[in-house]
Protein backbone atom coordinates (compact mmCIF):
# COMPACT_ATOMS: atom_id res chain seq x y z
CA UNK A 1 0.00 0.00 0.00
CA UNK A 2 1.40 3.36 -1.14
CA UNK A 3 1.61 6.11 1.20
CA UNK A 4 0.28 9.73 0.72
CA UNK A 5 3.80 10.89 0.63
CA UNK A 6 4.84 8.71 -2.27
CA UNK A 7 1.39 9.66 -4.04
CA UNK A 8 2.00 13.00 -3.83
CA UNK A 9 5.25 12.64 -4.87
CA UNK A 10 4.33 10.69 -7.98
CA UNK A 11 1.36 12.92 -8.77
CA UNK A 12 3.69 15.83 -8.76
CA UNK A 13 6.17 14.09 -10.98
CA UNK A 14 3.17 13.06 -13.99
CA UNK A 15 2.63 16.61 -13.55
CA UNK A 16 6.42 17.64 -14.35
CA UNK A 17 6.39 15.09 -17.13
CA UNK A 18 3.05 16.05 -18.96
CA UNK A 19 4.45 19.85 -18.44
CA UNK A 20 7.19 17.97 -20.59
CA UNK A 21 5.32 16.52 -23.48
CA UNK A 22 3.30 19.20 -24.15
CA UNK A 23 6.31 21.57 -24.17
CA UNK A 24 8.01 19.04 -26.63
CA UNK A 25 4.73 19.08 -28.53
CA UNK A 26 4.14 22.76 -28.72
CA UNK A 27 8.20 23.11 -29.25
CA UNK A 28 7.70 20.80 -32.50
CA UNK A 29 4.47 22.44 -33.60
CA UNK A 30 6.11 25.90 -33.41
CA UNK A 31 9.20 24.60 -35.45
CA UNK A 32 7.06 23.74 -38.55
CA UNK A 33 6.54 26.70 -40.85
CA UNK A 34 5.25 24.33 -43.80
CA UNK A 35 6.91 25.64 -47.80
CA UNK A 36 7.46 28.87 -47.75
CA UNK A 37 5.14 30.50 -50.54
CA UNK A 38 8.68 30.96 -53.08
CA UNK A 39 8.72 26.89 -52.91
CA UNK A 40 4.94 26.24 -53.89
CA UNK A 41 5.08 24.16 -57.10
CA UNK A 42 8.40 22.91 -56.23
CA UNK A 43 7.85 19.16 -56.29
CA UNK A 44 11.15 18.35 -54.27
CA UNK A 45 10.26 20.51 -51.40
CA UNK A 46 6.70 18.68 -51.12
CA UNK A 47 8.15 15.89 -51.02
CA UNK A 48 10.46 17.01 -48.13
CA UNK A 49 7.78 19.07 -46.56
CA UNK A 50 5.20 16.02 -46.66
CA UNK A 51 8.06 13.97 -44.90
CA UNK A 52 8.37 16.23 -42.53
CA UNK A 53 4.62 16.25 -41.86
CA UNK A 54 3.99 12.65 -41.80
CA UNK A 55 6.90 12.10 -39.25
CA UNK A 56 5.10 15.42 -36.76
CA UNK A 57 2.22 12.68 -37.24
CA UNK A 58 3.64 10.03 -35.99
CA UNK A 59 5.32 12.07 -32.99
CA UNK A 60 2.17 13.54 -32.02
CA UNK A 61 0.45 10.24 -32.04
CA UNK A 62 3.45 9.50 -29.63
CA UNK A 63 2.77 12.16 -27.45
CA UNK A 64 -1.02 12.51 -27.11
CA UNK A 65 -0.51 8.74 -25.84
CA UNK A 66 1.68 9.47 -23.45
CA UNK A 67 -0.73 12.37 -22.67
CA UNK A 68 -3.81 9.98 -22.12
CA UNK A 69 -1.20 7.51 -20.21
CA UNK A 70 -0.60 9.94 -17.74
CA UNK A 71 -4.05 11.70 -17.20
CA UNK A 72 -5.44 8.51 -16.95
CA UNK A 73 -2.80 7.84 -14.44
CA UNK A 74 -3.47 10.54 -12.40
CA UNK A 75 -7.06 9.86 -12.31
CA UNK A 76 -6.37 6.40 -10.46
CA UNK A 77 -3.94 7.62 -7.86
CA UNK A 78 -6.34 7.65 -5.19
CA UNK A 79 -7.61 4.23 -6.06
CA UNK A 80 -6.63 1.76 -3.93
CA UNK A 81 -5.09 -0.70 -6.29
CA UNK A 82 -2.94 2.21 -8.11
CA UNK A 83 0.45 0.85 -7.82
CA UNK A 84 -0.60 -3.12 -8.22
CA UNK A 85 0.25 -4.45 -11.50
CA UNK A 86 -3.11 -5.35 -13.15
CA UNK A 87 -1.43 -8.93 -14.95
CA UNK A 88 -0.14 -10.37 -11.64
CA UNK A 89 -1.80 -8.47 -8.91
CA UNK A 90 1.93 -8.05 -7.23
CA UNK A 91 2.84 -4.14 -5.94
CA UNK A 92 4.99 -2.30 -8.55
CA UNK A 93 7.99 -1.68 -7.73
CA UNK A 94 8.33 2.30 -6.46
CA UNK A 95 11.64 2.69 -8.37
CA UNK A 96 9.75 1.12 -11.60
CA UNK A 97 6.89 4.11 -10.71
CA UNK A 98 9.28 6.87 -10.51
CA UNK A 99 10.29 6.34 -13.45
CA UNK A 100 7.25 5.39 -15.11
CA UNK A 101 4.50 6.86 -13.01
CA UNK A 102 1.93 5.80 -15.75
CA UNK A 103 2.47 2.27 -16.08
CA UNK A 104 -0.14 -0.33 -15.19
CA UNK A 105 2.59 -3.61 -15.14
CA UNK A 106 5.31 -4.28 -12.84
CA UNK A 107 8.46 -4.90 -14.00
CA UNK A 108 8.46 -8.57 -14.87
CA UNK A 109 5.11 -8.49 -16.13
CA UNK A 110 5.96 -5.55 -18.55
CA UNK A 111 9.41 -7.55 -19.43
CA UNK A 112 7.43 -10.84 -20.39
CA UNK A 113 5.13 -8.74 -22.36
CA UNK A 114 8.01 -7.30 -24.08
CA UNK A 115 7.54 -3.32 -23.39
CA UNK A 116 10.01 -2.99 -20.40
CA UNK A 117 13.05 -2.67 -21.73
CA UNK A 118 11.81 -0.17 -24.01
CA UNK A 119 9.80 2.68 -22.30
CA UNK A 120 11.97 1.71 -18.55
CA UNK A 121 13.68 5.04 -18.58
CA UNK A 122 14.77 6.54 -15.14
CA UNK A 123 12.93 10.15 -15.16
CA UNK A 124 15.36 13.02 -14.18
CA UNK A 125 13.73 13.54 -10.72
CA UNK A 126 14.48 9.97 -9.78
CA UNK A 127 17.10 10.10 -7.92
CA UNK A 128 15.44 13.04 -6.11
CA UNK A 129 13.09 11.11 -5.35
CA UNK A 130 14.33 8.36 -4.26
CA UNK A 131 14.24 9.84 -0.71
CA UNK A 132 10.65 8.60 0.02
CA UNK A 133 10.63 4.95 -0.77
ZN1 LIG B 1 3.07 -8.01 -12.67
Amino acid sequence: MMTSKQKRALQRLIFQKRDAVRARFDGRHGELTGPSTKSIGDTADEAVWNDALEMQYALDENDLAELGRLDDAERRLDDADFGVCERCGEPIEMKRLLALPETSLCFSCAEEEGVGRRQYHPHPLTAELYGIV
